[in-house]
């Protein structure tokens, strides 16, 4: 089939999601182009959820400037999209003497970014923002916070979908070309899609999609990051995000605690170069490292806190002999007419992307005339967690109006009947299981399904009419009942 739009997308990760929506307050024909069976199922829905205050980052570089305007813009923009953020601060620690020059070297660098706040602490008042934290002064950053990837990443889609962007899912781009002054964009299920402007937003596989275009010079080197992830039982023992000192030409921040906002802790993320970027499988050294430097960090852990490893790919500019980073790749292509080619977006790309998304759309005014849509609505309906938000008034009422939310399917993250539902009927007409885990958090918690699965697979059938072989755990390759899963891709962890 052949689609015609002013404006194509190539990736649904949150920086794709994010252009979406920034595009959908104006007038224009738009889709995006998402190889996968739901969007964020790259990085963007794999990453430590942290929001980046922007100190990090040398001044004048893009990543200085969008992640300290993206950090900014998500307060409204969480609000609006009802995706769960806490801003709890973080405190980056000198461990010893050696360290110390760095924090002052952060702050300097912090304000010239524009980042507000930021102060050096000595250990009591660090030992007051998070107890039992050991070292001698800290870099302390209030706009540092922590936010849900799969809300913000979804939330973005669901609320550009609503304003009138086309969403094309499995739809993987294979061949871009030029046609009478138009990028004509064919894809693996055989559909040609036209546009006068191309935004190549396609994360680890950014560089691939550059030489489809014909433009040489990048290339992605996936790194990848294993985490473990923490049973709710410690909600509240970290209370911020404490991170070492960085150490010069790190490719990481080295292994850290990081709450999320649904109340577990993940441990990691580690660094490793591999050759194929979408291998998530966790490993069993990995895991063993990490294990000892979580019981380091949070002494009192035990065995049964484990609930779940997983791991997300960086998209990395520089190969392993290099290390460090290279800056965001943000370009709207002078050689190549309507062509806004986005490269290298690692980190800080969560925190970044809706300030990526105004810049990458005040690109698009280079070759299309954009007036305001006035029907464009930035608020995305939603309401609050039934079970951790709701009074028990507001319960029983909303029990009175609707059964379904009267019957629980997850017992560890307490998800009703009614939330289910919703995330299965989501409007992006996603259908696989993980695509209802981020979108109702049902299979999120202890037993990691165990309860719940045998449950959503039985609303599938009765409600759905679903055959075994309907039922994807990702996407085509990775059936839940019938045929192979695609081996050693996000599986539990193995000897390597
Ligand atoms: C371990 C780890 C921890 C991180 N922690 C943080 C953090 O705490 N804070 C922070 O700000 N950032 C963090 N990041 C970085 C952040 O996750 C990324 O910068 C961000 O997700 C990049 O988003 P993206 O949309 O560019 O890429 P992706 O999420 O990779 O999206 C690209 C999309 O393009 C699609 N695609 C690719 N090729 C094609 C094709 N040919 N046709 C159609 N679609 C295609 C992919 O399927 C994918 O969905 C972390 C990253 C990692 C890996």
């Amino acid at each position: 089939m052949k689609h015609g739009y002013e404006v194509l997308i190539i990736g649904g990760g949150v920086v794709g999601c994010a252009i979406a929506r920034e595009l959908s307050r104006y007038r224009v024909r738009a889709a995006l182009l998402e190889k996968d069976a739901d969007v964020g199922m790259g990085a963007s829905c794999r990453n430590s959820g942290v929001l980046h205050a922007g100190f990090k980052y040398a001044p004048g570089s893009m990543q200085a400037a969008v992640s300290v305007r993206g950090n900014a813009l998500m307060d409204d923009l969480c609000r609006d999209l009802k995706v769960k953020m806490k801003r709890i601060g973080k405190l980056t620690v000198a461990l010893d003497a050696e360290d110390e020059p760095m924090l002052d070297h952060l702050k300097e660098q912090g304000e010239v970014n524009g980042v507000p706040g930021l102060e050096v602490i000595g250990r009591d008042r660090m030992q007051q923002i998070q107890k039992g934290v050991e070292g001698r002064r800290a870099l302390y950053s209030p706009t540092s916070a922590i936010i849900s990837p799969y809300n913000l990443t979804i939330g973005l889609a669901e609320n550009a979908l609503a304003n009138g962007v086309d969403f094309h899912l499995g739809q993987k781009v294979t061949a871009i070309a030029r046609q009478d002054g138009r990028w004509e964009v064919r894809t693996a299920a055989g559909d040609t899609f036209t546009a006068g402007v191309l935004v190549n937003a396609a994360g680890l596989f950014a560089a691939d999609v550059c030489r489809m275009a014909g433009i040489t010079g990048y290339e992605i080197y996936p790194c990848r990051g294993e985490y473990y992830i923490l049973d709710r039982r410690l909600d509240g023992t970290v209370t911020a995000l404490v991170y070492p000192a960085p150490k010069k030409n790190a490719p990481g921040w080295g292994t850290h605690l990081t709450p999320t906002v649904d109340g577990n802790i993940l441990i990691g993320p580690t660094t490793e170069y591999l050759a194929d970027p979408e291998d998530f499988a966790c490993t069993t050294n990995i895991m063993a490292r990490l294990r000892r430097d979580a019981q380091r960090l949070l002494p009192g852990i035990r065995m049964s806190d484990y609930i779940r490893n997983f791991a997300g790919t960086r998209a990395k500019q520089t190969p392993p002999e290099v290390g460090g980073s290279k800056d965001f790749v943000i370009e709207d292509r002078k050689d190549l007419e309507g062509f806004i080619n986005l490269v290298g977006l690692e980190s800080p790309g969560l925190t970044s992307a809706p300030a990526i998304a105004e810049m990458t759309v005040g690109m698009v005014k280079n070759h299309l005339a954009l007036d305001p849509d006035p029907a464009f609505n930035p608020v995305r309906p939603g309401s609050r967690d039934f079970f951790w938000e709701l009074s028990p008034e507001e319960k029983a009422e909303r029990i009175a109006e609707d059964p379904d939310y009267g019957e629980i399917i997850c017992r560890c993250e307490k998800i009703t009947k009614r939330e289910v539902l919703d995330a299965i009927r989501n409007p992006l007409g996603a259908r696989t299981m993980v695509s209802f885990k981020y979108r109702a958090r049902a299979s999120m918690g202890r037993c990691q399904g165990g309860f719940c699965i045998p449950r959503i697979v039985r609303l599938l059938r009765d409600e759905f009419g679903w055959n075994p072989e309907d039922f994807l755990k990702r996407g085509a390759d990775s059936p839940m009942f019938v045929g192979n899963m695609r081996p050693d891709k996000g599986g539990q962890a193995h000897e390597r």
